[in-house]
């Protein structure tokens, strides 16, 4: 009998990591940090020497809440594959020199280093979308998850039983991505991400249109319009819906965006409109340093940058030149996480990251842009995929939509950290 052990992103979103073990084979979905608290002991932890005996480990996409300890694997002695996309790894590897990087001027120590980097780069295997790859006696077959460029659905075939692992995913259409298609053979145990099972999104052309229309009031008041957005996706996304609805004044890229969308554009395949995309990008202003940040301030503007919920990157500089600009407006366009400066700065009208503490004074707004399922379209997959088990995983509200499933019939759990199920 094949079991699946819990590891993490269990009734919470992060440190996702799923353990297939099929008596024959070991097989790891995902290896990821919890974003909050990455340093985090009781995190997924330190891998067990039974985890480094693994015959290979499926990286669904780049987030480090999926992909954040891959390369402490190799730092502890695995020696086996990790498949991804091509996408998924590239982006993982710009997001973990970050990691060192950060670790580095933070004076911490991470127990990765350069050359873990090169021994995961090494044992990459790359996958794409429709391919079916062998793995012990298994076949792992690879699907879209419509979530960000290169982000997979796995779908394993163990001989016994099948298994499909959607990682994060969204099954609607969005500027940037195709939505998944639940077009699977035949799933024995789903399981599925949950992060927004309790809430359904407002549909993404009225939301593009509302942030349009307020990307142009504030405009028109002469002022700089900051869009803080995830490097990954979002920064993608917005200078999509900013060209599509043919915003006038110059649009600014900055943070780590730029060298994400760089990556994003060799890789064209994974995205619903790369051509969009590359104009988008060509006809984007790429601030280099502090001066051209001023240029860029000078207004009207659009500036896309890192962080997304506000805790650095070039929006701590921006910030600090407009936060008391009555015409100028910061414009949040995914969730802001409780605890961070995005989420305090909506609560209390304060920006106070570190050293700083802003009262602001400019205008700002929270669009809902996601890149997750929504509850209703969650319940519609779950009926197309038809499968026997469903497994609740990576939201906080896994348990209650496991409830939420029974009522409707299906076999469900939502397992606890460190939980086995035997499949
Ligand atoms: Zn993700
Ligand atoms: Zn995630």
């Amino acid at each position: 009998m094949s079991s699946l052990k819990f590891l993490g992103g269990c009734r919470e979103v992060g440190r996702s990591a799923v353990l297939l073990d099929t008596g024959a084979e070991k097989i790891l979905f995902d290896y990821g940090i919890k974003l909050s608290d990455p340093e985090a002991e009781d995190g997924v932890g330190r891998p067990e020497k039974a985890n480094l005996n693994l015959d290979g480990v499926l990286l669904s996409h780049c987030h480090l809440d999926h992909s954040g300890l891959i390369p402490r694997l190799y730092n502890r002695g695995y020696h086996g594959s990790v498949y991804s996309t091509a996408t998924t790894f590239d982006l993982s590897k710009t997001l973990w020199e970050d990691s060192i990087k950060i670790a580095h001027m933070e004076g911490r120590e991470l127990d990765f280093l350069d050359s873990d980097l090169k021994e995961v780069e090494r044992n990459h295997r790359r996958v794409t979308y429709g391919q079916t790859v062998p793995l012990g006696g298994c076949d792992v077959s690879v699907y879209d998850a419509g979530h960000v460029p290169g982000s997979t659905s796995f779908f394993v075939d163990t001989g016994d039983k099948t298994i499909l692992y959607t990682g994060d995913m969204n099954t609607i259409d969005t500027r940037l991505m195709k939505g998944a298609n639940p077009n699977y053979p035949n799933v024995d145990v789903l399981i599925t991400e949950t992060t927004y099972s309790d809430i359904d999104h407002s549909p993404r052309k009225e939301l593009e249109e509302n942030f349009i229309e307020k990307v142009k009031e504030r405009l028109a008041k002469d002022g700089v319009v900051i869009v803080p957005s995830f490097a990954i996706g979002r920064s993608q996304e917005m200078l999509l819906v900013l060209r599509e609805h043919g915003i006038k004044a110059p649009v600014y890229l900055d943070g780590m965006s730029v060298e994400a969308t760089k990556k994003i554009l060799r890789y064209p395949e994974f995205l619903r409109y790369p051509d969009e995309l590359k104009k988008a990008y060509h006809d984007a202003r790429t601030p280099g340093d502090d001066d051209d940040r001023k240029e860029a301030l000078e207004g009207p503007s659009v500036i896309v940058t890192t962080a997304g919920m506000l805790g650095g990157g070039p929006f701590a500089y921006y910030i600090k030149e407009i936060y008391d600009e009555e015409n100028c407006s910061i414009l949040m366009t995914g969730y802001q996480v409780e605890g961070t400066a995005g989420r305090k700065l909506l609560d209390t009208g304060l920006y106070r990251p570190d050293t700083l503490d802003l009262d602001v004074k400019c205008y700002y707004e929270l669009f809902d842009f996601s890149a997750h399922v929504g509850r209703t379209e969650l319940f519609d997959y779950i009926e197309q995929v038809d499968p026997e088990k469903v497994v609740a995983m990576h939201g906080e509200k896994a348990q209650e939509f496991v409830e939420d499933l029974k009522k409707r019939g299906y076999e469900g759990v939502a397992p606890e950290k460190g939980e086995r199920v035997d499949i």
